[in-house]
Order: structure tokens, then C-alpha cells, then sequence
């Protein structure tokens, strides 16, 4: 039995949600089809065929990275592969790349987009890490007509549950604020070696220093997956604020992060006491890298293509 009948390509938003209205709830949208297709597949014979697809990677908007007013804009049909290419998002958003830069391998960056990233909504999602750290917004056009920017973590209800129903609605696109002068973000990830097993772990990390570029002025941590959403891990957050940027103080935020945050035993990835020993891990990687690229404004993605 075949897993749709038709195929839409359509050129703007407009003309996406009006396929979708049109199949009332027996469309989809695709994108790079690296997840979509893989779940089609291995659902109960022919209890997901659908209606028809809705390709979404011709839409202009959707495929753009710009920056304007003091935001940069990167399209939901954006693929992994643009993200890393992009020396815009390396200057001013380095974690993305850095995260968008070790999904899967080189076939599925080329075509997975970080909008499927993000809709699949799954906690473990790389590029997901990053646009929290980030701080993004979310460009949905719902099906009642709504255009709405909203903060990226509004879309996850829970491991695989959006707010956005892909058979109706459209992500669009995402913006965040560039890096600012002694701002400055990083990704890191533990992956078992195989290639193509589920990470471990990921961290992102965006820091603002101070003027005096030693103590923290700000900062947004975001490690995944250890909740059924993506999340800030807050506490370890507030403990960073304000403090000298030292061996010692990295070592008590990630004893506050390891305190707080609480991974599961997964036989996919691992067990908690690994995953929770790599939290400080990653930490003490991530954070004092982005402490070096905001202190020195020098900011090259390490690690691309590792994954
Ligand atoms: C071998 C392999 C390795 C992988 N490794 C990683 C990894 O290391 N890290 C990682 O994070 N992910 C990984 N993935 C998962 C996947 O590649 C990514 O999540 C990718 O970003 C999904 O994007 P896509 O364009 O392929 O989404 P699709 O498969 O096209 O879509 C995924 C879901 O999102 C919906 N959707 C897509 N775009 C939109 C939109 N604009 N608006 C509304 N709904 C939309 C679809 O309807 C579908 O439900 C891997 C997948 C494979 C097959």
C-alpha cells in the first residue's frame, strides 16, 4: 500500500495551508523527510497513509537566512547543511552550526531541515538545543488564519507532541538576536561512535560577560534530552549570573546542573549516572569555549561534520 497518493509542491505559505485545509486533517507536511518518513514507514501497515504530502522546501521564505532589524531570520525548510555554510550564523550564532553541524551524517544534513528538527519535537532534537540557547522565536502560520511569532519553547508538549499540528499548520521560520559584543554562544555533544546511534547528551550554552569580560552578565543553558520537552536548566543558570568566569565556579554550576537536572537510564544512550556525569562534561567544554569566543570575539564552529 503506498504511504500517500499525492504530492504537492507548493511556492508560498498561503498555498501550503490551502492544501492542508483542503485535506482537512488527511495531509502532511514534509520537508527533508528524514523523520517522517521513517515513522510512515514503521507504523502498523497502512494505519498512517496519508491523503498527501505537502513539500514545503520550495517556499522562498522558508528556505531563506537573512538578517534585518537587528534579528537573524533563518527559514523553517532551511537544511542542516545551509545552517553550516551559513558564515553569518557561525559569527553571531555559533552553537547552531556547531549543533546543526553533527546531525546524522552528511546525506541527512543535506536534506533534514531545522524545522522538521523543531516540529518532530523531539527533546533530543541538536538544532532544538541551540534555538533554546538561543532564546529564538517561532514563526507559525496557523490554520485560522493567525500569523504569530512565539518563544520557540511554546511548541513542545511533551516527547513527539507539538502545539503545531504539521496536517494543518505551517512553522515558518525562526529569528533570534545576533551575538553582541562580548556575547558568544557554544554546542557540544556526546554520541556514542557509531555514526548513527542517538546522542548521549547535547549542551548549548549562549554567555554574556560583563564589561570587564571576566564575571558572567548573563547567561542561557539548554542540555538535552533529560525531560520529555526541551528545556533551560535554570538553576545552574542563576548560579552562573554574576559570578567570576573561573575553574571554580564552572565546577559548582555543574555540580548544581547535576544536582538538578535528571536524565533517564535509556538503553538507546545510556545509563543516568553516565548521562548525569556528562552533563558536568559538557558543561565544562561548552562553557568556558563560549567564555573564550566572547572574550576574544573570535568565533570558529569546532567539531562540524564530526557527528
Ligand atoms: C540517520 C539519521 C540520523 C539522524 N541524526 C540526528 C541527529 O544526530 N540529531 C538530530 O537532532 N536529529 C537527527 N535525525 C533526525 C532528523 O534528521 C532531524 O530531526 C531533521 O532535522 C528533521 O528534518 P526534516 O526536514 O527531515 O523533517 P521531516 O522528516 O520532513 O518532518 C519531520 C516532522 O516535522 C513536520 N514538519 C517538517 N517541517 C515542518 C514545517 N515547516 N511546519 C510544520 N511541520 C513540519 C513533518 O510533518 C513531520 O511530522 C536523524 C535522522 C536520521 C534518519
Amino acid at each position: 500500500m503506498p504511504l500517500w497518493h499525492h504530492y504537492h509542491i507548493p511556492t508560498t505559505v498561503e498555498e501550503a495551508l490551502a492544501h492542508l485545509a483542503r485535506y482537512d486533517g488527511k495531509a502532511r507536511i514534509i520537508a527533508g523527510g528524514t523523520d517522517l518518513l521513517i515513522d510512515l514507514q514503521h507504523t502498523e501497515k497502512g494505519a498512517h497513509t496519508l491523503d498527501a504530502l505537502v513539500d514545503v522546501t520550495r517556499i522562498q521564505a522558508m528556505t531563506e537566512i537573512s538578517a534585518s532589524e537587528g534579528w537573524i531570520y533563518v527559514g523553517a525548510a532551511v537544511t542542516h547543511t545551509a545552517v553550516v555554510d551559513s558564515a553569518l550564523i557561525e559569527l553571531q550564532a555559533t552553537c547552531l552550526v556547531e549543533s546543526c553541524g553533527v546531525v546524522g551524517g552528511p546525506q541527512v544534513r543535506n536534506v533534514g531541515t531545522l524545522g522538521g528538527n523543531v516540529a518532530h519535537a523531539l527533546p533530543a532534537g541538536d538544532g532544538t538545543t541551540s534555538l533554546i540557547a538561543l532564546d529564538a522565536e517561532a514563526h507559525v502560520a496557523w490554520a485560522d488564519g493567525r500569523r504569530e511569532w512565539l518563544p520557540i519553547g511554546c511548541l513542545f508538549k511533551g516527547p513527539g507532541e507539538s502545539a503545531i499540528d504539521s496536517t494543518r499548520d505551517v512553522l515558518v521560520g525562526f529569528r533570534f538576536r545576533p551575538c553582541a559584543q562580548r556575547e558568544a554562544t557554544a554546542f557540544k555533544r556526546i554520541m556514542r561512535p557509531q555514526g548513527v546511534a542517538l546522542p548521549i547528551l547535547g549542551c548549548a550554552v549562549w554567555l554574556k560577560l560583563d564589561d570587564r569580560s571576566d564575571h558572567c552578565a548573563d547567561v542561557r543553558i539548554c542540555i538535552g534530552p533529560v525531560g520529555s520537552i526541551p528545556a533551560r536548566a535554570s538553576e545552574a543558570e542563576n548560579a552562573l549570573r554574576g559570578q567570576v568566569m573561573d575553574d571554580e565556579t564552572i565546577q559548582a554550576v555543574a555540580d548544581i546542573a547535576c544536582q538538578t537536572l535528571h536524565p533517564r537510564t535509556s538503553k538507546y544512550r545510556a545509563t543516568a549516572d553516565y548521562r548525569v556525569y556528562m552533563i558536568e562534561t559538557l558543561l565544562k567544554q561548552a562553557l568556558p569555549l563560549a567564555a573564550r569566543r566572547a572574550q576574544t570575539g573570535i568565533a570558529q564552529a569546532e567539531g562540524v561534520g564530526l557527528g
